[in-house]
């Protein structure tokens, strides 16, 4: 009998949206693997780009799904975006976006301000303004280093795609001239951060349902990858974004039951 593709990785680092919930609804059957896939042995580190809720959020949320993890486990673009400012020493920054990143901050122990800040973190959330993204640019140009949380231009929601903080960077980086930093996938940093604790010769992977983030980023750190399928997963990839496995669902990590 081959193997379940649950035993070929030691450590699985699962995307949110899409993969083990849809908007806010969890989705049980992938809970239900992740379940499993602790009582194997196996490490589970979380891997959004979402920076709306904040890791102790995420942890509340998992729990009443029925999912214990530490916040250890839960590496979202907001707090990756945190974590690289304190990693090079920045101790006063702006934010433009979510509330989850706002919380991020002072967490790394950074000081929020808005007067002369040494860098601005820019996300997406539907209480940005005009002004908003005007206070973002003054501070790029004057010298602030500019941290976007995630590329995403859009994202899914119930009625719809969503304006996305990527959107956003883009705009500003039109209007300043100057390309911003990004935490999330598919770039190296959050995947670095996701992986810094564990042993060298660990078997990771990553579980995706976003080709262009959730693999291209896995490709991009070396990592193997396994997309799971949805209703607009296209047909032909290009290879940056082609991943090892397709699955349907999380579950099946587990084989045909
Ligand atoms: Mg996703």
């Amino acid at each position: 009998m081959l193997p379940v593709l649950a035993d070929q990785f030691d450590v699985f680092l699962l995307d949110l949206d899409g993969v083990l919930y849809l908007s806010d609804e969890p989705i049980l059957e992938a809970i239900d693997a992740v379940t499993r896939l602790l009582a194997g042995g196996k490490t589970i580190r979380i891997l959004t780009n979402n920076p709306r809720l904040s890791r102790v959020a995420l942890q509340q949320r998992f729990a009443r799904a029925g999912l214990t993890l530490p916040v250890s486990a839960i590496v979202t673009a907001g707090w990756a975006a945190a974590h690289f400012l304190s990693q090079h020493g920045i101790t006063r920054a702006d934010v433009v976006g979510s509330a989850g990143t706002r919380e991020a901050l002072p967490s790394e122990g950074i000081t929020l301000t808005s007067t002369a800040p040494e860098a601005v973190v820019v996300g997406a959330d539907r209480s940005t303004t005009y002004l908003d993204l005007q206070r973002a640019m003054d501070h790029i140009l004057q010298g602030a280093q500019f941290v976007g949380t995630n590329p995403d231009t859009s994202f899914p929601t119930p009625t719809g795609r969503g304006l996305g903080a990527g959107a956003i960077l883009q705009a500003l980086e039109a209007a300043t001239g100057i390309a911003p930093t990004i935490a999330g996938k598919p770039e190296p940093l959050i995947f670095e951060m996701a992986c810094a604790d564990l042993p060298p010769d660990a078997r990771v992977v990553m579980v995706g349902d976003n080709p262009n983030t959730d693999i291209r980023g896995a490709r991009r750190a070396g990592l193997s990858s396994i997309l799971i399928r949805t209703d607009t997963t296209p047909e032909d990839l290009p290879p940056e974004r082609t991943p090892d496995v397709v699955l349907p669902s999380l579950a099946r990590l587990f084989g045909h039951p």
